[in-house]
């Protein structure tokens, strides 16, 4: 009987030495870090977002950050339409960083998403079997690699405005933070931002208005970590700044045919652009006039005339029809009053940088900045910026006066300017539609948040 009771006990110690070890090994294992990563198909250029966080974390609030993007070489997905494996390949170098990144344990179990934008959506209108042969090349790559593939499809414009919204929000902390008291505590809700975003093909609005919306179509109903929330959110497509730049052609060449030269008022003097009609009118943005010779060309002149340039914005971004609401932003599009701070980014950002008015500047200096750096003549700007690239120096005075009109005479910012922060990154991470996306799709947004919520104000 001695012996049993002895070798019981030596068993159970050794059972209890055993747990022990075990127990502090895994206290002491260190987090694992986790990555997901997202491809932002956008109309001018595909980019690569990899994202990371500590991976056995309980909660996920909040933890989530940027590790790297890269740029694909080239034009968006949308112009690989006379070459479409192109599109796939195009994004081999990106995923071959990623592959370099990503630690090889980890490669399987890390999730990946292509979402592509506006350009993707006009072409989509033009010719769905194109669009569709475009986003399985893109899948086909992806899933060469040992990733978790999640797919590859065109995102709706309240999705972009929408997830926007959620990435600025989940960055600042303004859905749940983590208190002095080691307790999680929800913030007040005055201090969640709208969200503005520019590309090239769309443009989106996202905020919190003061009263619920009106129209069901604009509504987005989330609910994040056990509150509720109803976002106003609209993507205006084919208002974003290069489709809008392609409409301001299309009105200048008819309120100006037959004659093929053509002045400009958002160019600089000195910079002189032909084009053949056809690259005006290959978008379903513009109608073409009936009929039109698409071989035909046109010379636009720079004028660099800030004021003309101002109207004649006006005449292609409709601001007066606002009939079926009494609150709209434009082209009769409903919109209540804006309401709280705002971040805008993209091209907003990339315009106001350059200029020299980011993150906030005064209603008084924008206006001057942008008139004078519109006087400029185009040799000199070349010379005086011998490093930006020449697309992007050609179009800044175009567009900023076009943020300008879609701001305060579309959105109607005029007496909330100062709520305007025109930004890249919030900690080190892009602002954008991607990591939203990516927190949704990975259900790292719960609705229902487990942890004590206290210091509630609503
Ligand atoms: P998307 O490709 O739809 O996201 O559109 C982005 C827009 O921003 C396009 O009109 C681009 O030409 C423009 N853009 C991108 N990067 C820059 C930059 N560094 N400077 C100025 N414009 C930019």
């Amino acid at each position: 009987l001695l012996g049993v009771a002895l070798v019981a006990i030596t068993c159970m110690t050794i059972i209890a030495l055993i747990l022990t070890i075990v127990n502090r090994q895994s206290a002491e294992l260190p987090y694992s870090t986790q990555y997901g990563m997202v491809f932002d198909a956008g109309s001018s250029h595909t980019a690569l977002f990899l994202y990371q966080w500590p991976g056995n974390k309980e909660n996920n609030t909040g933890i989530v950050s940027q590790t790297m993007m890269c740029d694909v070489k080239g034009d968006g997905i949308s112009s690989y339409v006379t070459n479409i494996s192109g599109a796939g390949a195009s994004l081999k170098e990106c995923l071959n960083v990623a592959m370099a990144t990503i630690p090889a344990s980890q490669q399987k179990t890390t999730p990946a998403y292509l979402g592509a934008t506006a350009g993707m959506r006009l072409l989509n209108l033009q010719n769905n079997t194109l669009s569709d042969q475009i986003l399985k090349e893109v899948a086909k790559t992806m899933q060469s690699y040992p990733f978790d593939f999640r797919g590859a499809k065109i995102i709706s414009g309240m999705e972009e405005g929408a997830y926007g919204w959620i990435t600025i929000n989940y960055l600042l902390e303004s859905f749940i933070k983590y208190g002095f008291d080691g307790k999680w505590i929800h913030p007040k809700s005055g201090t969640i931002l709208g969200a503005l975003d520019l590309g090239g093909a769309s443009t989106q609005i996202s905020f919190l208005p003061k009263e619920p919306v009106k129209n069901p179509q604009s509504a987005f109903d989330l609910q994040l970590y056990s509150y509720r929330y109803q976002l106003y959110t609209h993507s205006y497509l084919c208002y974003g700044k290069d489709q809008a730049l392609k409409k301001l052609h299309a009105y200048l060449q008819k309120t100006t045919s037959p004659s093929s030269v053509i002045k400009h008022p958002c160019f600089h003097i000195g910079y002189n652009l032909t084009v053949k009609l056809s690259d005006i009118y290959n978008s379903p943005c513009v109608n073409p006039p009936t009929p039109y010779d698409p071989l035909a060309q046109v010379t636009f002149l720079g004028t660099g005339n800030s004021a003309l340039c101002m109207s004649m914005i006006e005449n292609i971004v409709n601001i007066t029809n606002c009939t079926l609401y009494p609150d709209c932003g434009f082209n009769g599009v409903y919109q209540p009053p804006v309401n709280g701070e705002f971040f805008a980014f993209s091209a907003y950002f990339y315009t106001f940088d350059f200029l020299g008015l980011a993150p906030k500047a005064s209603l008084s200096r924008v206006n001057s900045t942008i008139e004078s750096f519109c006087n400029k003549n185009w040799t000199t700007l070349v010379a005086e910026y011998p490093n930006v690239k020449e697309k992007y120096l050609r179009d800044y005075c175009f567009s900023a006066h076009y943020i300008m009109v879609i701001l305060l005479k579309g959105y109607k910012f005029g007496s909330s300017w100062d709520k305007i922060s025109f930004q890249k990154q919030v900690a080190d991470t892009d602002i954008g539609w991607t990591l939203g996306y990516m927190l949704n799709l990975t259900n790292m947004l719960p609705s229902h948040h487990p942890l004590v919520v206290t210091g509630v104000h609503n």
